[in-house]
């Protein structure tokens, strides 16, 4: 089969509902054997025929289930980390175990799932010089923003974007590219979530419509381009960058 990814094997976190379940099926659609894994195997399910795309359980804040999963799979062509979670408030609201989970999640688990996956990725550049990518879920609210509500969850993609620098700094010449992506507003269930839980579903809705100039939100399938592009040896020569697709939030 061909397509920008064909003969690739890729592991995708969270594949299971919005960003991560979009890239998934278009890595598959561009021939890659795709690792589609969640902490939810109920999300999965409808994934499991899909050509090229293999189901397995996976909560990543497990670093044994996470080493194990990664050990069993030949060597990476491409990790996309995208598992985190929005926790909505200030600093007044995040309490220290809000804290511990926004950055184990959203953190942590990219230190875990990548020092699993390098080894691999590093022995089968030097033997037969191929390369891999890791792609890294930022978000425009971190680094790149400061957004209202956005305490943990910001200081967390931030986190993500020095961590993506720090490995492509490592390993600019040995095989391995790193990046982050940074979408702004997307239309995936959790966001849903999100507003429905204002006591105004309707203007939140339009809030968050508003912080796009654009003024909509994206669908996943507008973000998992990038993040193709990311994969593929289209991007050869970029590693250490922050993509932002974000209609406009960062002009
Ligand atoms: P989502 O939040 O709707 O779904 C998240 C998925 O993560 C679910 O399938 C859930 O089961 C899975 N998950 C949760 N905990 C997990 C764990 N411990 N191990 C494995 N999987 C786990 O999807 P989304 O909105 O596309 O968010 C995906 C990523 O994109 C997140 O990192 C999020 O912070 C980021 N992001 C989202 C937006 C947005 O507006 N939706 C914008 C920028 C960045």
């Amino acid at each position: 089969m061909g397509g920008r990814l064909a003969g690739k094997t890729a592991l995708v976190t969270a594949a299971g509902q919005g960003m991560g379940r979009a890239c998934a099926l278009q890595m598959a659609a561009e021939g890659a054997t795709v690792y589609a894994t969640d902490v939810k195997p109920e999300l999965l399910v409808d994934l499991a025929g899909v050509a090229n795309v293999i189901t397995r359980k996976l909560d990543v804040l497990d670093d044994a289930a996470v080493r194990q999963t990664i050990d069993e799979l030949p060597a990476l062509d491409v990790l996309f980390n995208c598992a985190g979670y929005v926790h909505h408030g200030t600093i007044l609201d995040c309490s220290a175990r809000d804290w511990a989970f926004s950055m184990d999640l959203n953190v942590r688990a990219m230190y875990v799932t990548i020092q699993a996956a390098l080894p691999k990725m590093l022995d089968r550049h030097q033997k037969t010089g191929a390369w891999a990518s890791i792609v890294n879920m930022a978000s425009v609210a971190g680094s790149i923003r400061g957004l209202p509500n956005r305490f943990v969850y910001g200081t967390s993609k931030a986190a993500v974007i020095g961590l993506t620098k720090a490995v492509a700094a490592d390993f600019v010449n040995k095989g391995v590219r790193c990046n982050a992506i940074a979408p702004g507003t997307v239309d995936t269930p959790s966001l849903a979530d999100r507003i429905n839980a204002f006591p105004d579903p309707a203007e939140a809705r339009k809030m968050f419509v508003a912080r796009q100039p654009m003024g909509r939100i994206a669908k996943p399938e507008e973000i998992a381009p990038v993040v193709i592009y990311l994969a593929s040896d289209e991007s050869a020569f970029a590693t250490g960058q922050v993509f932002s697709v974000d209609g406009g939030m960062t002009i």
